[in-house]
């Protein structure tokens, strides 16, 4: 049985599961409410536990043999079909994702959701290309074959969970894979219209499910079923444990996206306004960005010209309604990840560290936090060792390249890194040392679909992007064939 659809700011959205084909309410539901007024409810959202994520993997499992041996030019179809839906929905997407997460609504518009539209078609047209490896040795033809895995759980953040739930679950159903998604249930709405999207484009029942609810409880029930192939996560480095040890019970391959701690590392020879002003951007989204380069490493020698002009750049930002054109800086998802930025920054007072402006909530009503740098006291203190996951930036300075690199590799995180620099030489050489995932050169959050992407340390396993994320949805297997035994 379903529930009532929503109207959610003039947007019909279900706060439904979507299983099977079939919107599914639950006996339970959860609160949903918009970080831009607390008080305003979005949506008592269905609240799955384990006979909905048993529903759920029943439905991926039987909508599995007929999907996996569809050809790679069907399969593609519908993956460009929902790509044109997403494209025609982009505005009422990007509404109700802001609306749910506080994500500013032209950044959602221009950049965020148009991204699960390329997404999707990135893959169809990728997995269609595929040139299988082939060479010979020993006497043998070899090929390299890429095998549909079976059921695949996709659990994805609440911060941008249109995009990074289409950026897993696009390569999931391309490579021949049924997929159950499982979005964060601080911001479950966007997801949910995919699935009337997913409907319209008019995939088999099976292939495309959603379950709502907590990590504790579907999340915890989805990674736990033996019939699932395939686990793909994107969350904290907690809970990325967590999936790590329920897949090995089942012994199957996971990856996992996780937090980060990026160095933004300035040069002396580097363009100081460009890097001043790209470093103020790391408070966009109220620096809710797991990408983000919170540890501004600067050389000593320009320290107080780059600083100089970070704040006149900083001073710039508008914290405001993500819904208003001229808002910078949007409030934070959840009165209760507001606390623990304000506990962060409140023990680093505690520790010594020096607050060099901002430090506080914002002194109105709503879940808006100061833009914040903070001047650890050593390279130790928590606030620059752990992930704050909001506006708070650190400042250290060093002497030369050789002590920017070790500061930059010495927090447990390696997702993302950031160089300003005008030498190409000491790029290659940075490239080489630095432990990340992503290192950008004078640019950030370009992004190339086809590149892999991951990190290292606790900021992840395993690598999607591209084929190396086609490659992991399937089971690759390599036919073997002696030379000159067959022919036509
Ligand atoms: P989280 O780990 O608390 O939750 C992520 C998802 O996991 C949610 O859907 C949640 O319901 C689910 N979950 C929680 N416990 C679970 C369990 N025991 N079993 C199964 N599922 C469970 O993370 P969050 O607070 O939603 O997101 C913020 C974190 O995500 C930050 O660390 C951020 O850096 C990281 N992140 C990483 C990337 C990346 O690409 N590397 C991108 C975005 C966010």
């Amino acid at each position: 049985m379903s529930s009532p659809r929503v109207d959610v700011d003039g947007v019909n959205v279900s706060p439904d599961h979507y299983i099977n084909a079939e919107r599914i309410a639950s006996s339970r539901t959860f609160e949903d409410r918009s970080p831009l007024d607390w008080t305003w409810k979005l949506a008592d959202v269905a609240r799955a536990g384990s006979v909905e994520a048993d529903l759920a993997v029943t439905a991926a499992e039987a909508a599995f043999p007929a999907w996996s041996t569809r050809s790679l030019e069907e399969r593609g179809a519908y993956l460009e079909r929902l790509a044109e839906l997403i494209d025609r929905d982009v505005d009422q997407l990007a509404h109700v994702e802001c609306l749910d997460m506080a994500m500013l609504e032209e950044s959602l518009k221009r950049r965020v959701i148009a991204r699960g539209a390329r997404n999707f078609r990135a893959y169809a047209e990728l997995a269609r290309n595929y040139e299988p490896r082939r060479w010979t040795s020993n006497g043998t033809a070899n090929t390299v074959l890429r095998m549909p895995a079976g059921p695949t759980v996709v659990i994805t953040p609440w911060n941008a969970p249109f995009m990074l739930s289409t950026w897993k679950c696009a390569p999931a159903l391309a490579a021949g894979n049924t997929v159950v998604l499982k979005p964060a249930e601080w911001s479950p709405l966007s997801c949910s219209m995919l699935m009337d999207l997913v409907e319209e484009a008019e995939f088999p029942p099976g292939v495309f499910n959603l379950v709502q609810g907590f990590g504790n409880e579907v999340g915890v029930a989805l990674v736990g079923d033996p019939r699932v192939r395939r686990i793909s996560f994107t969350g904290s480095p907690e809970t990325g444990r967590f999936i790590g040890e329920a897949a090995a019970q089942n012994l199957v391959p996971f990856t996992a996206e996780l937090g980060g701690k990026g160095p933004f590392i300035v040069f002396a020879d580097a363009d100081l306004d460009a890097a001043a002003e790209k470093a103020a951007v790391m408070y966009d989204d109220g620096g809710q960005v797991c990408l983000a380069g919170t540890r501004l490493l600067v050389e000593a020698s320009v320290r107080d010209a780059f600083v100089e002009r970070f704040l006149v750049a900083t001073k710039r930002h508008v914290l405001g309604d993500s819904r208003e054109p001229a808002t910078t800086i949007s409030p934070l998802i959840h009165p209760e990840h507001l606390a623990r930025v304000d506990g962060f920054v409140k023990r680093a007072k505690v520790n010594g560290d020096t607050v060099v402006f901002g430090g506080q909530r914002l002194k109105r009503d709503g879940l808006w936090y100061e833009p914040t740098l903070i001047e650890p006291k050593s390279n130790d203190s928590e606030i620059v060792q752990r992930e704050v996951f909001g506006p708070v930036l650190t400042l250290q300075s060093f002497a030369d390249e050789t002590e920017a690199a070790a500061l930059a590799n010495s927090t447990a995180y390696g997702l993302s890194a950031i160089i300003y620099t005008s030498s190409e030489a000491r790029t290659e050489r940075l490239g080489a040392v630095l432990r990340a995932g992503t290192i950008w050169v004078n640019c950030f959050l370009v992004r190339d679909l086809t590149a892999p992407f991951g990190g290292t340390g606790i900021s992840g396993i395993g690598r999607e992007g591209g084929d190396y994320a086609l490659d992991f949805y399937s089971d690759l297997k390599t036919l073997q064939i002696k030379e000159g035994t067959t022919h036509g």
